[in-house]
C-alpha cells in the first residue's frame, strides 16, 4: 500500500502546492482523499482520473473538495469519446461525500453549463456516482474496506480509514482535538494527521497541532505518522513541527510534501 501526497497545503494553494490530495494505492486499488485546487493537476502527473477507483471527500470547504469539477470534466472526455464511436461510456466513478453534499455537487455544476456540449455539464451524472455518506458508514473500495469517523470541524468532516491486506491508513481531514481521534487511529499502519495550528487551539476552530496528532497516533497505538496540512514551507517552522510530535510520539514521523510517497507494510 502506498500514499502518495498530491497537495498538502491548509487553505488555498501557495507555494506552488496544491491544497489537500491524496492518493492510496494498494494493488489494482486506487483511492483519492480529498481534492482542493490544484489536485487535479497534481494527479493529472500521476495517473489518469479514470483510474480512480472511488474519492471520498472529508468535508465541503472548499480546500479539499473544488477540484472534483475538473476531475470529473476530465472524465468526460472518454464519455463524449465513446459517444462518437456510438458507444458508452466507462463505468462512473463513486464519489463519497458528506450528507447533503449531492446538492452541493448539483449547485457548482450549474455555475458552468457548457451549452454547446450538454454532456460536460454532467460531471456529477456520468463521470461520478455521488453516494452521500454518515459517519460511521463502512463501503469497499476495490480491494480497501473504508470506514467514517465523524470528527470535529466547523462542518461536518469526517475522518477516513482505509484497511486493505497489504496496509492500513487513516487521514483525519480537518477537525479539532476529539476522542474519536484514537479510535481512528487504532492500531492503524499509517496515520495521516493535519497539523494546522503551531499550538493547542482554545477557540473552536476545530483544527489539530502537530502535537495533538502526536497524541492522537500515540493514543490509538498507530505505527507511523505523517504530519500534512501546513501553513508554511519554511524549513524552521516544519522542523518545529516535527519536533512537537517528535516530543510526544515515538514511532517515525514523516512530514507530507507535493509528490512525497510513502510506502506502508502491515
Ligand atoms: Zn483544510
Amino acid at each position: 500500500m502506498r500514499l502518495t501526497v498530491l497537495g498538502c497545503r491548509a487553505g488555498m494553494p501557495a507555494d506552488g502546492q496544491p491544497s489537500s490530495g491524496y492518493l492510496i494505492s494498494a494493488s489494482s486499488t486506487n483511492l483519492l482523499l480529498d481534492c482542493g485546487p490544484g489536485v487535479a493537476t497534481a494527479l493529472s502527473a500521476v495517473a489518469h482520473p479514470r483510474e480512480l477507483t472511488a474519492v471520498v471527500i472529508s468535508h465541503f470547504h472548499l480546500d479539499h473538495c473544488y477540484d472534483v469539477l475538473p476531475i470529473g470534466r476530465m472524465l468526460l472526455a472518454d464519455h463524449i469519446r465513446a459517444a462518437g464511436r456510438g458507444g458508452t461510456g466507462p463505468s462512473a466513478i463513486p464519489l463519497y461525500v458528506p450528507g447533503g453534499g449531492r446538492g452541493v455537487l448539483d449547485r457548482l455544476a450549474a455555475l458552468f453549463p457548457v451549452g454547446v456540449l450538454p454532456t460536460m455539464s454532467m460531471a456529477f451524472e456520468l463521470a461520478f456516482d455521488v453516494r452521500e455518506y454518515r459517519a460511521g458508514d463502512a463501503f469497499a473500495v476495490g480491494e480497501c474496506r473504508v470506514t467514517m469517523h465523524g470528527l470535529e470541524h466547523a462542518v461536518p468532516n469526517c475522518g477516513s480509514r482505509v484497511e486493505s491486506p497489504s496496509g492500513s491508513i487513516a487521514y483525519t481531514g480537518d477537525t479539532g482535538v476529539t476522542d474519536e481521534l484514537r479510535h481512528l487511529a487504532r492500531d492503524v499502519d499509517l496515520f495521516l494527521a493535519e497539523a494546522t495550528l503551531a499550538e493547542f487551539d482554545h477557540g473552536s476552530r476545530g483544527h489539530l497541532s502537530a502535537a495533538d496528532a502526536a497524541r492522537a497516533a500515540a493514543a490509538g497505538g498507530a505505527r507511523r505518522l505523517v504530519l500534512t496540512h501546513f501553513t508554511s514551507t519554511a524549513p524552521e517552522w516544519l522542523r518545529a513541527r516535527r519536533a512537537d510530535a517528535e516530543r510526544i510520539f515515538a514511532g517515525p514521523i514523516d512530514l507530507a510534501a507535493p509528490g512525497s510517497r510513502h510506502e506502508v507494510r502491515p
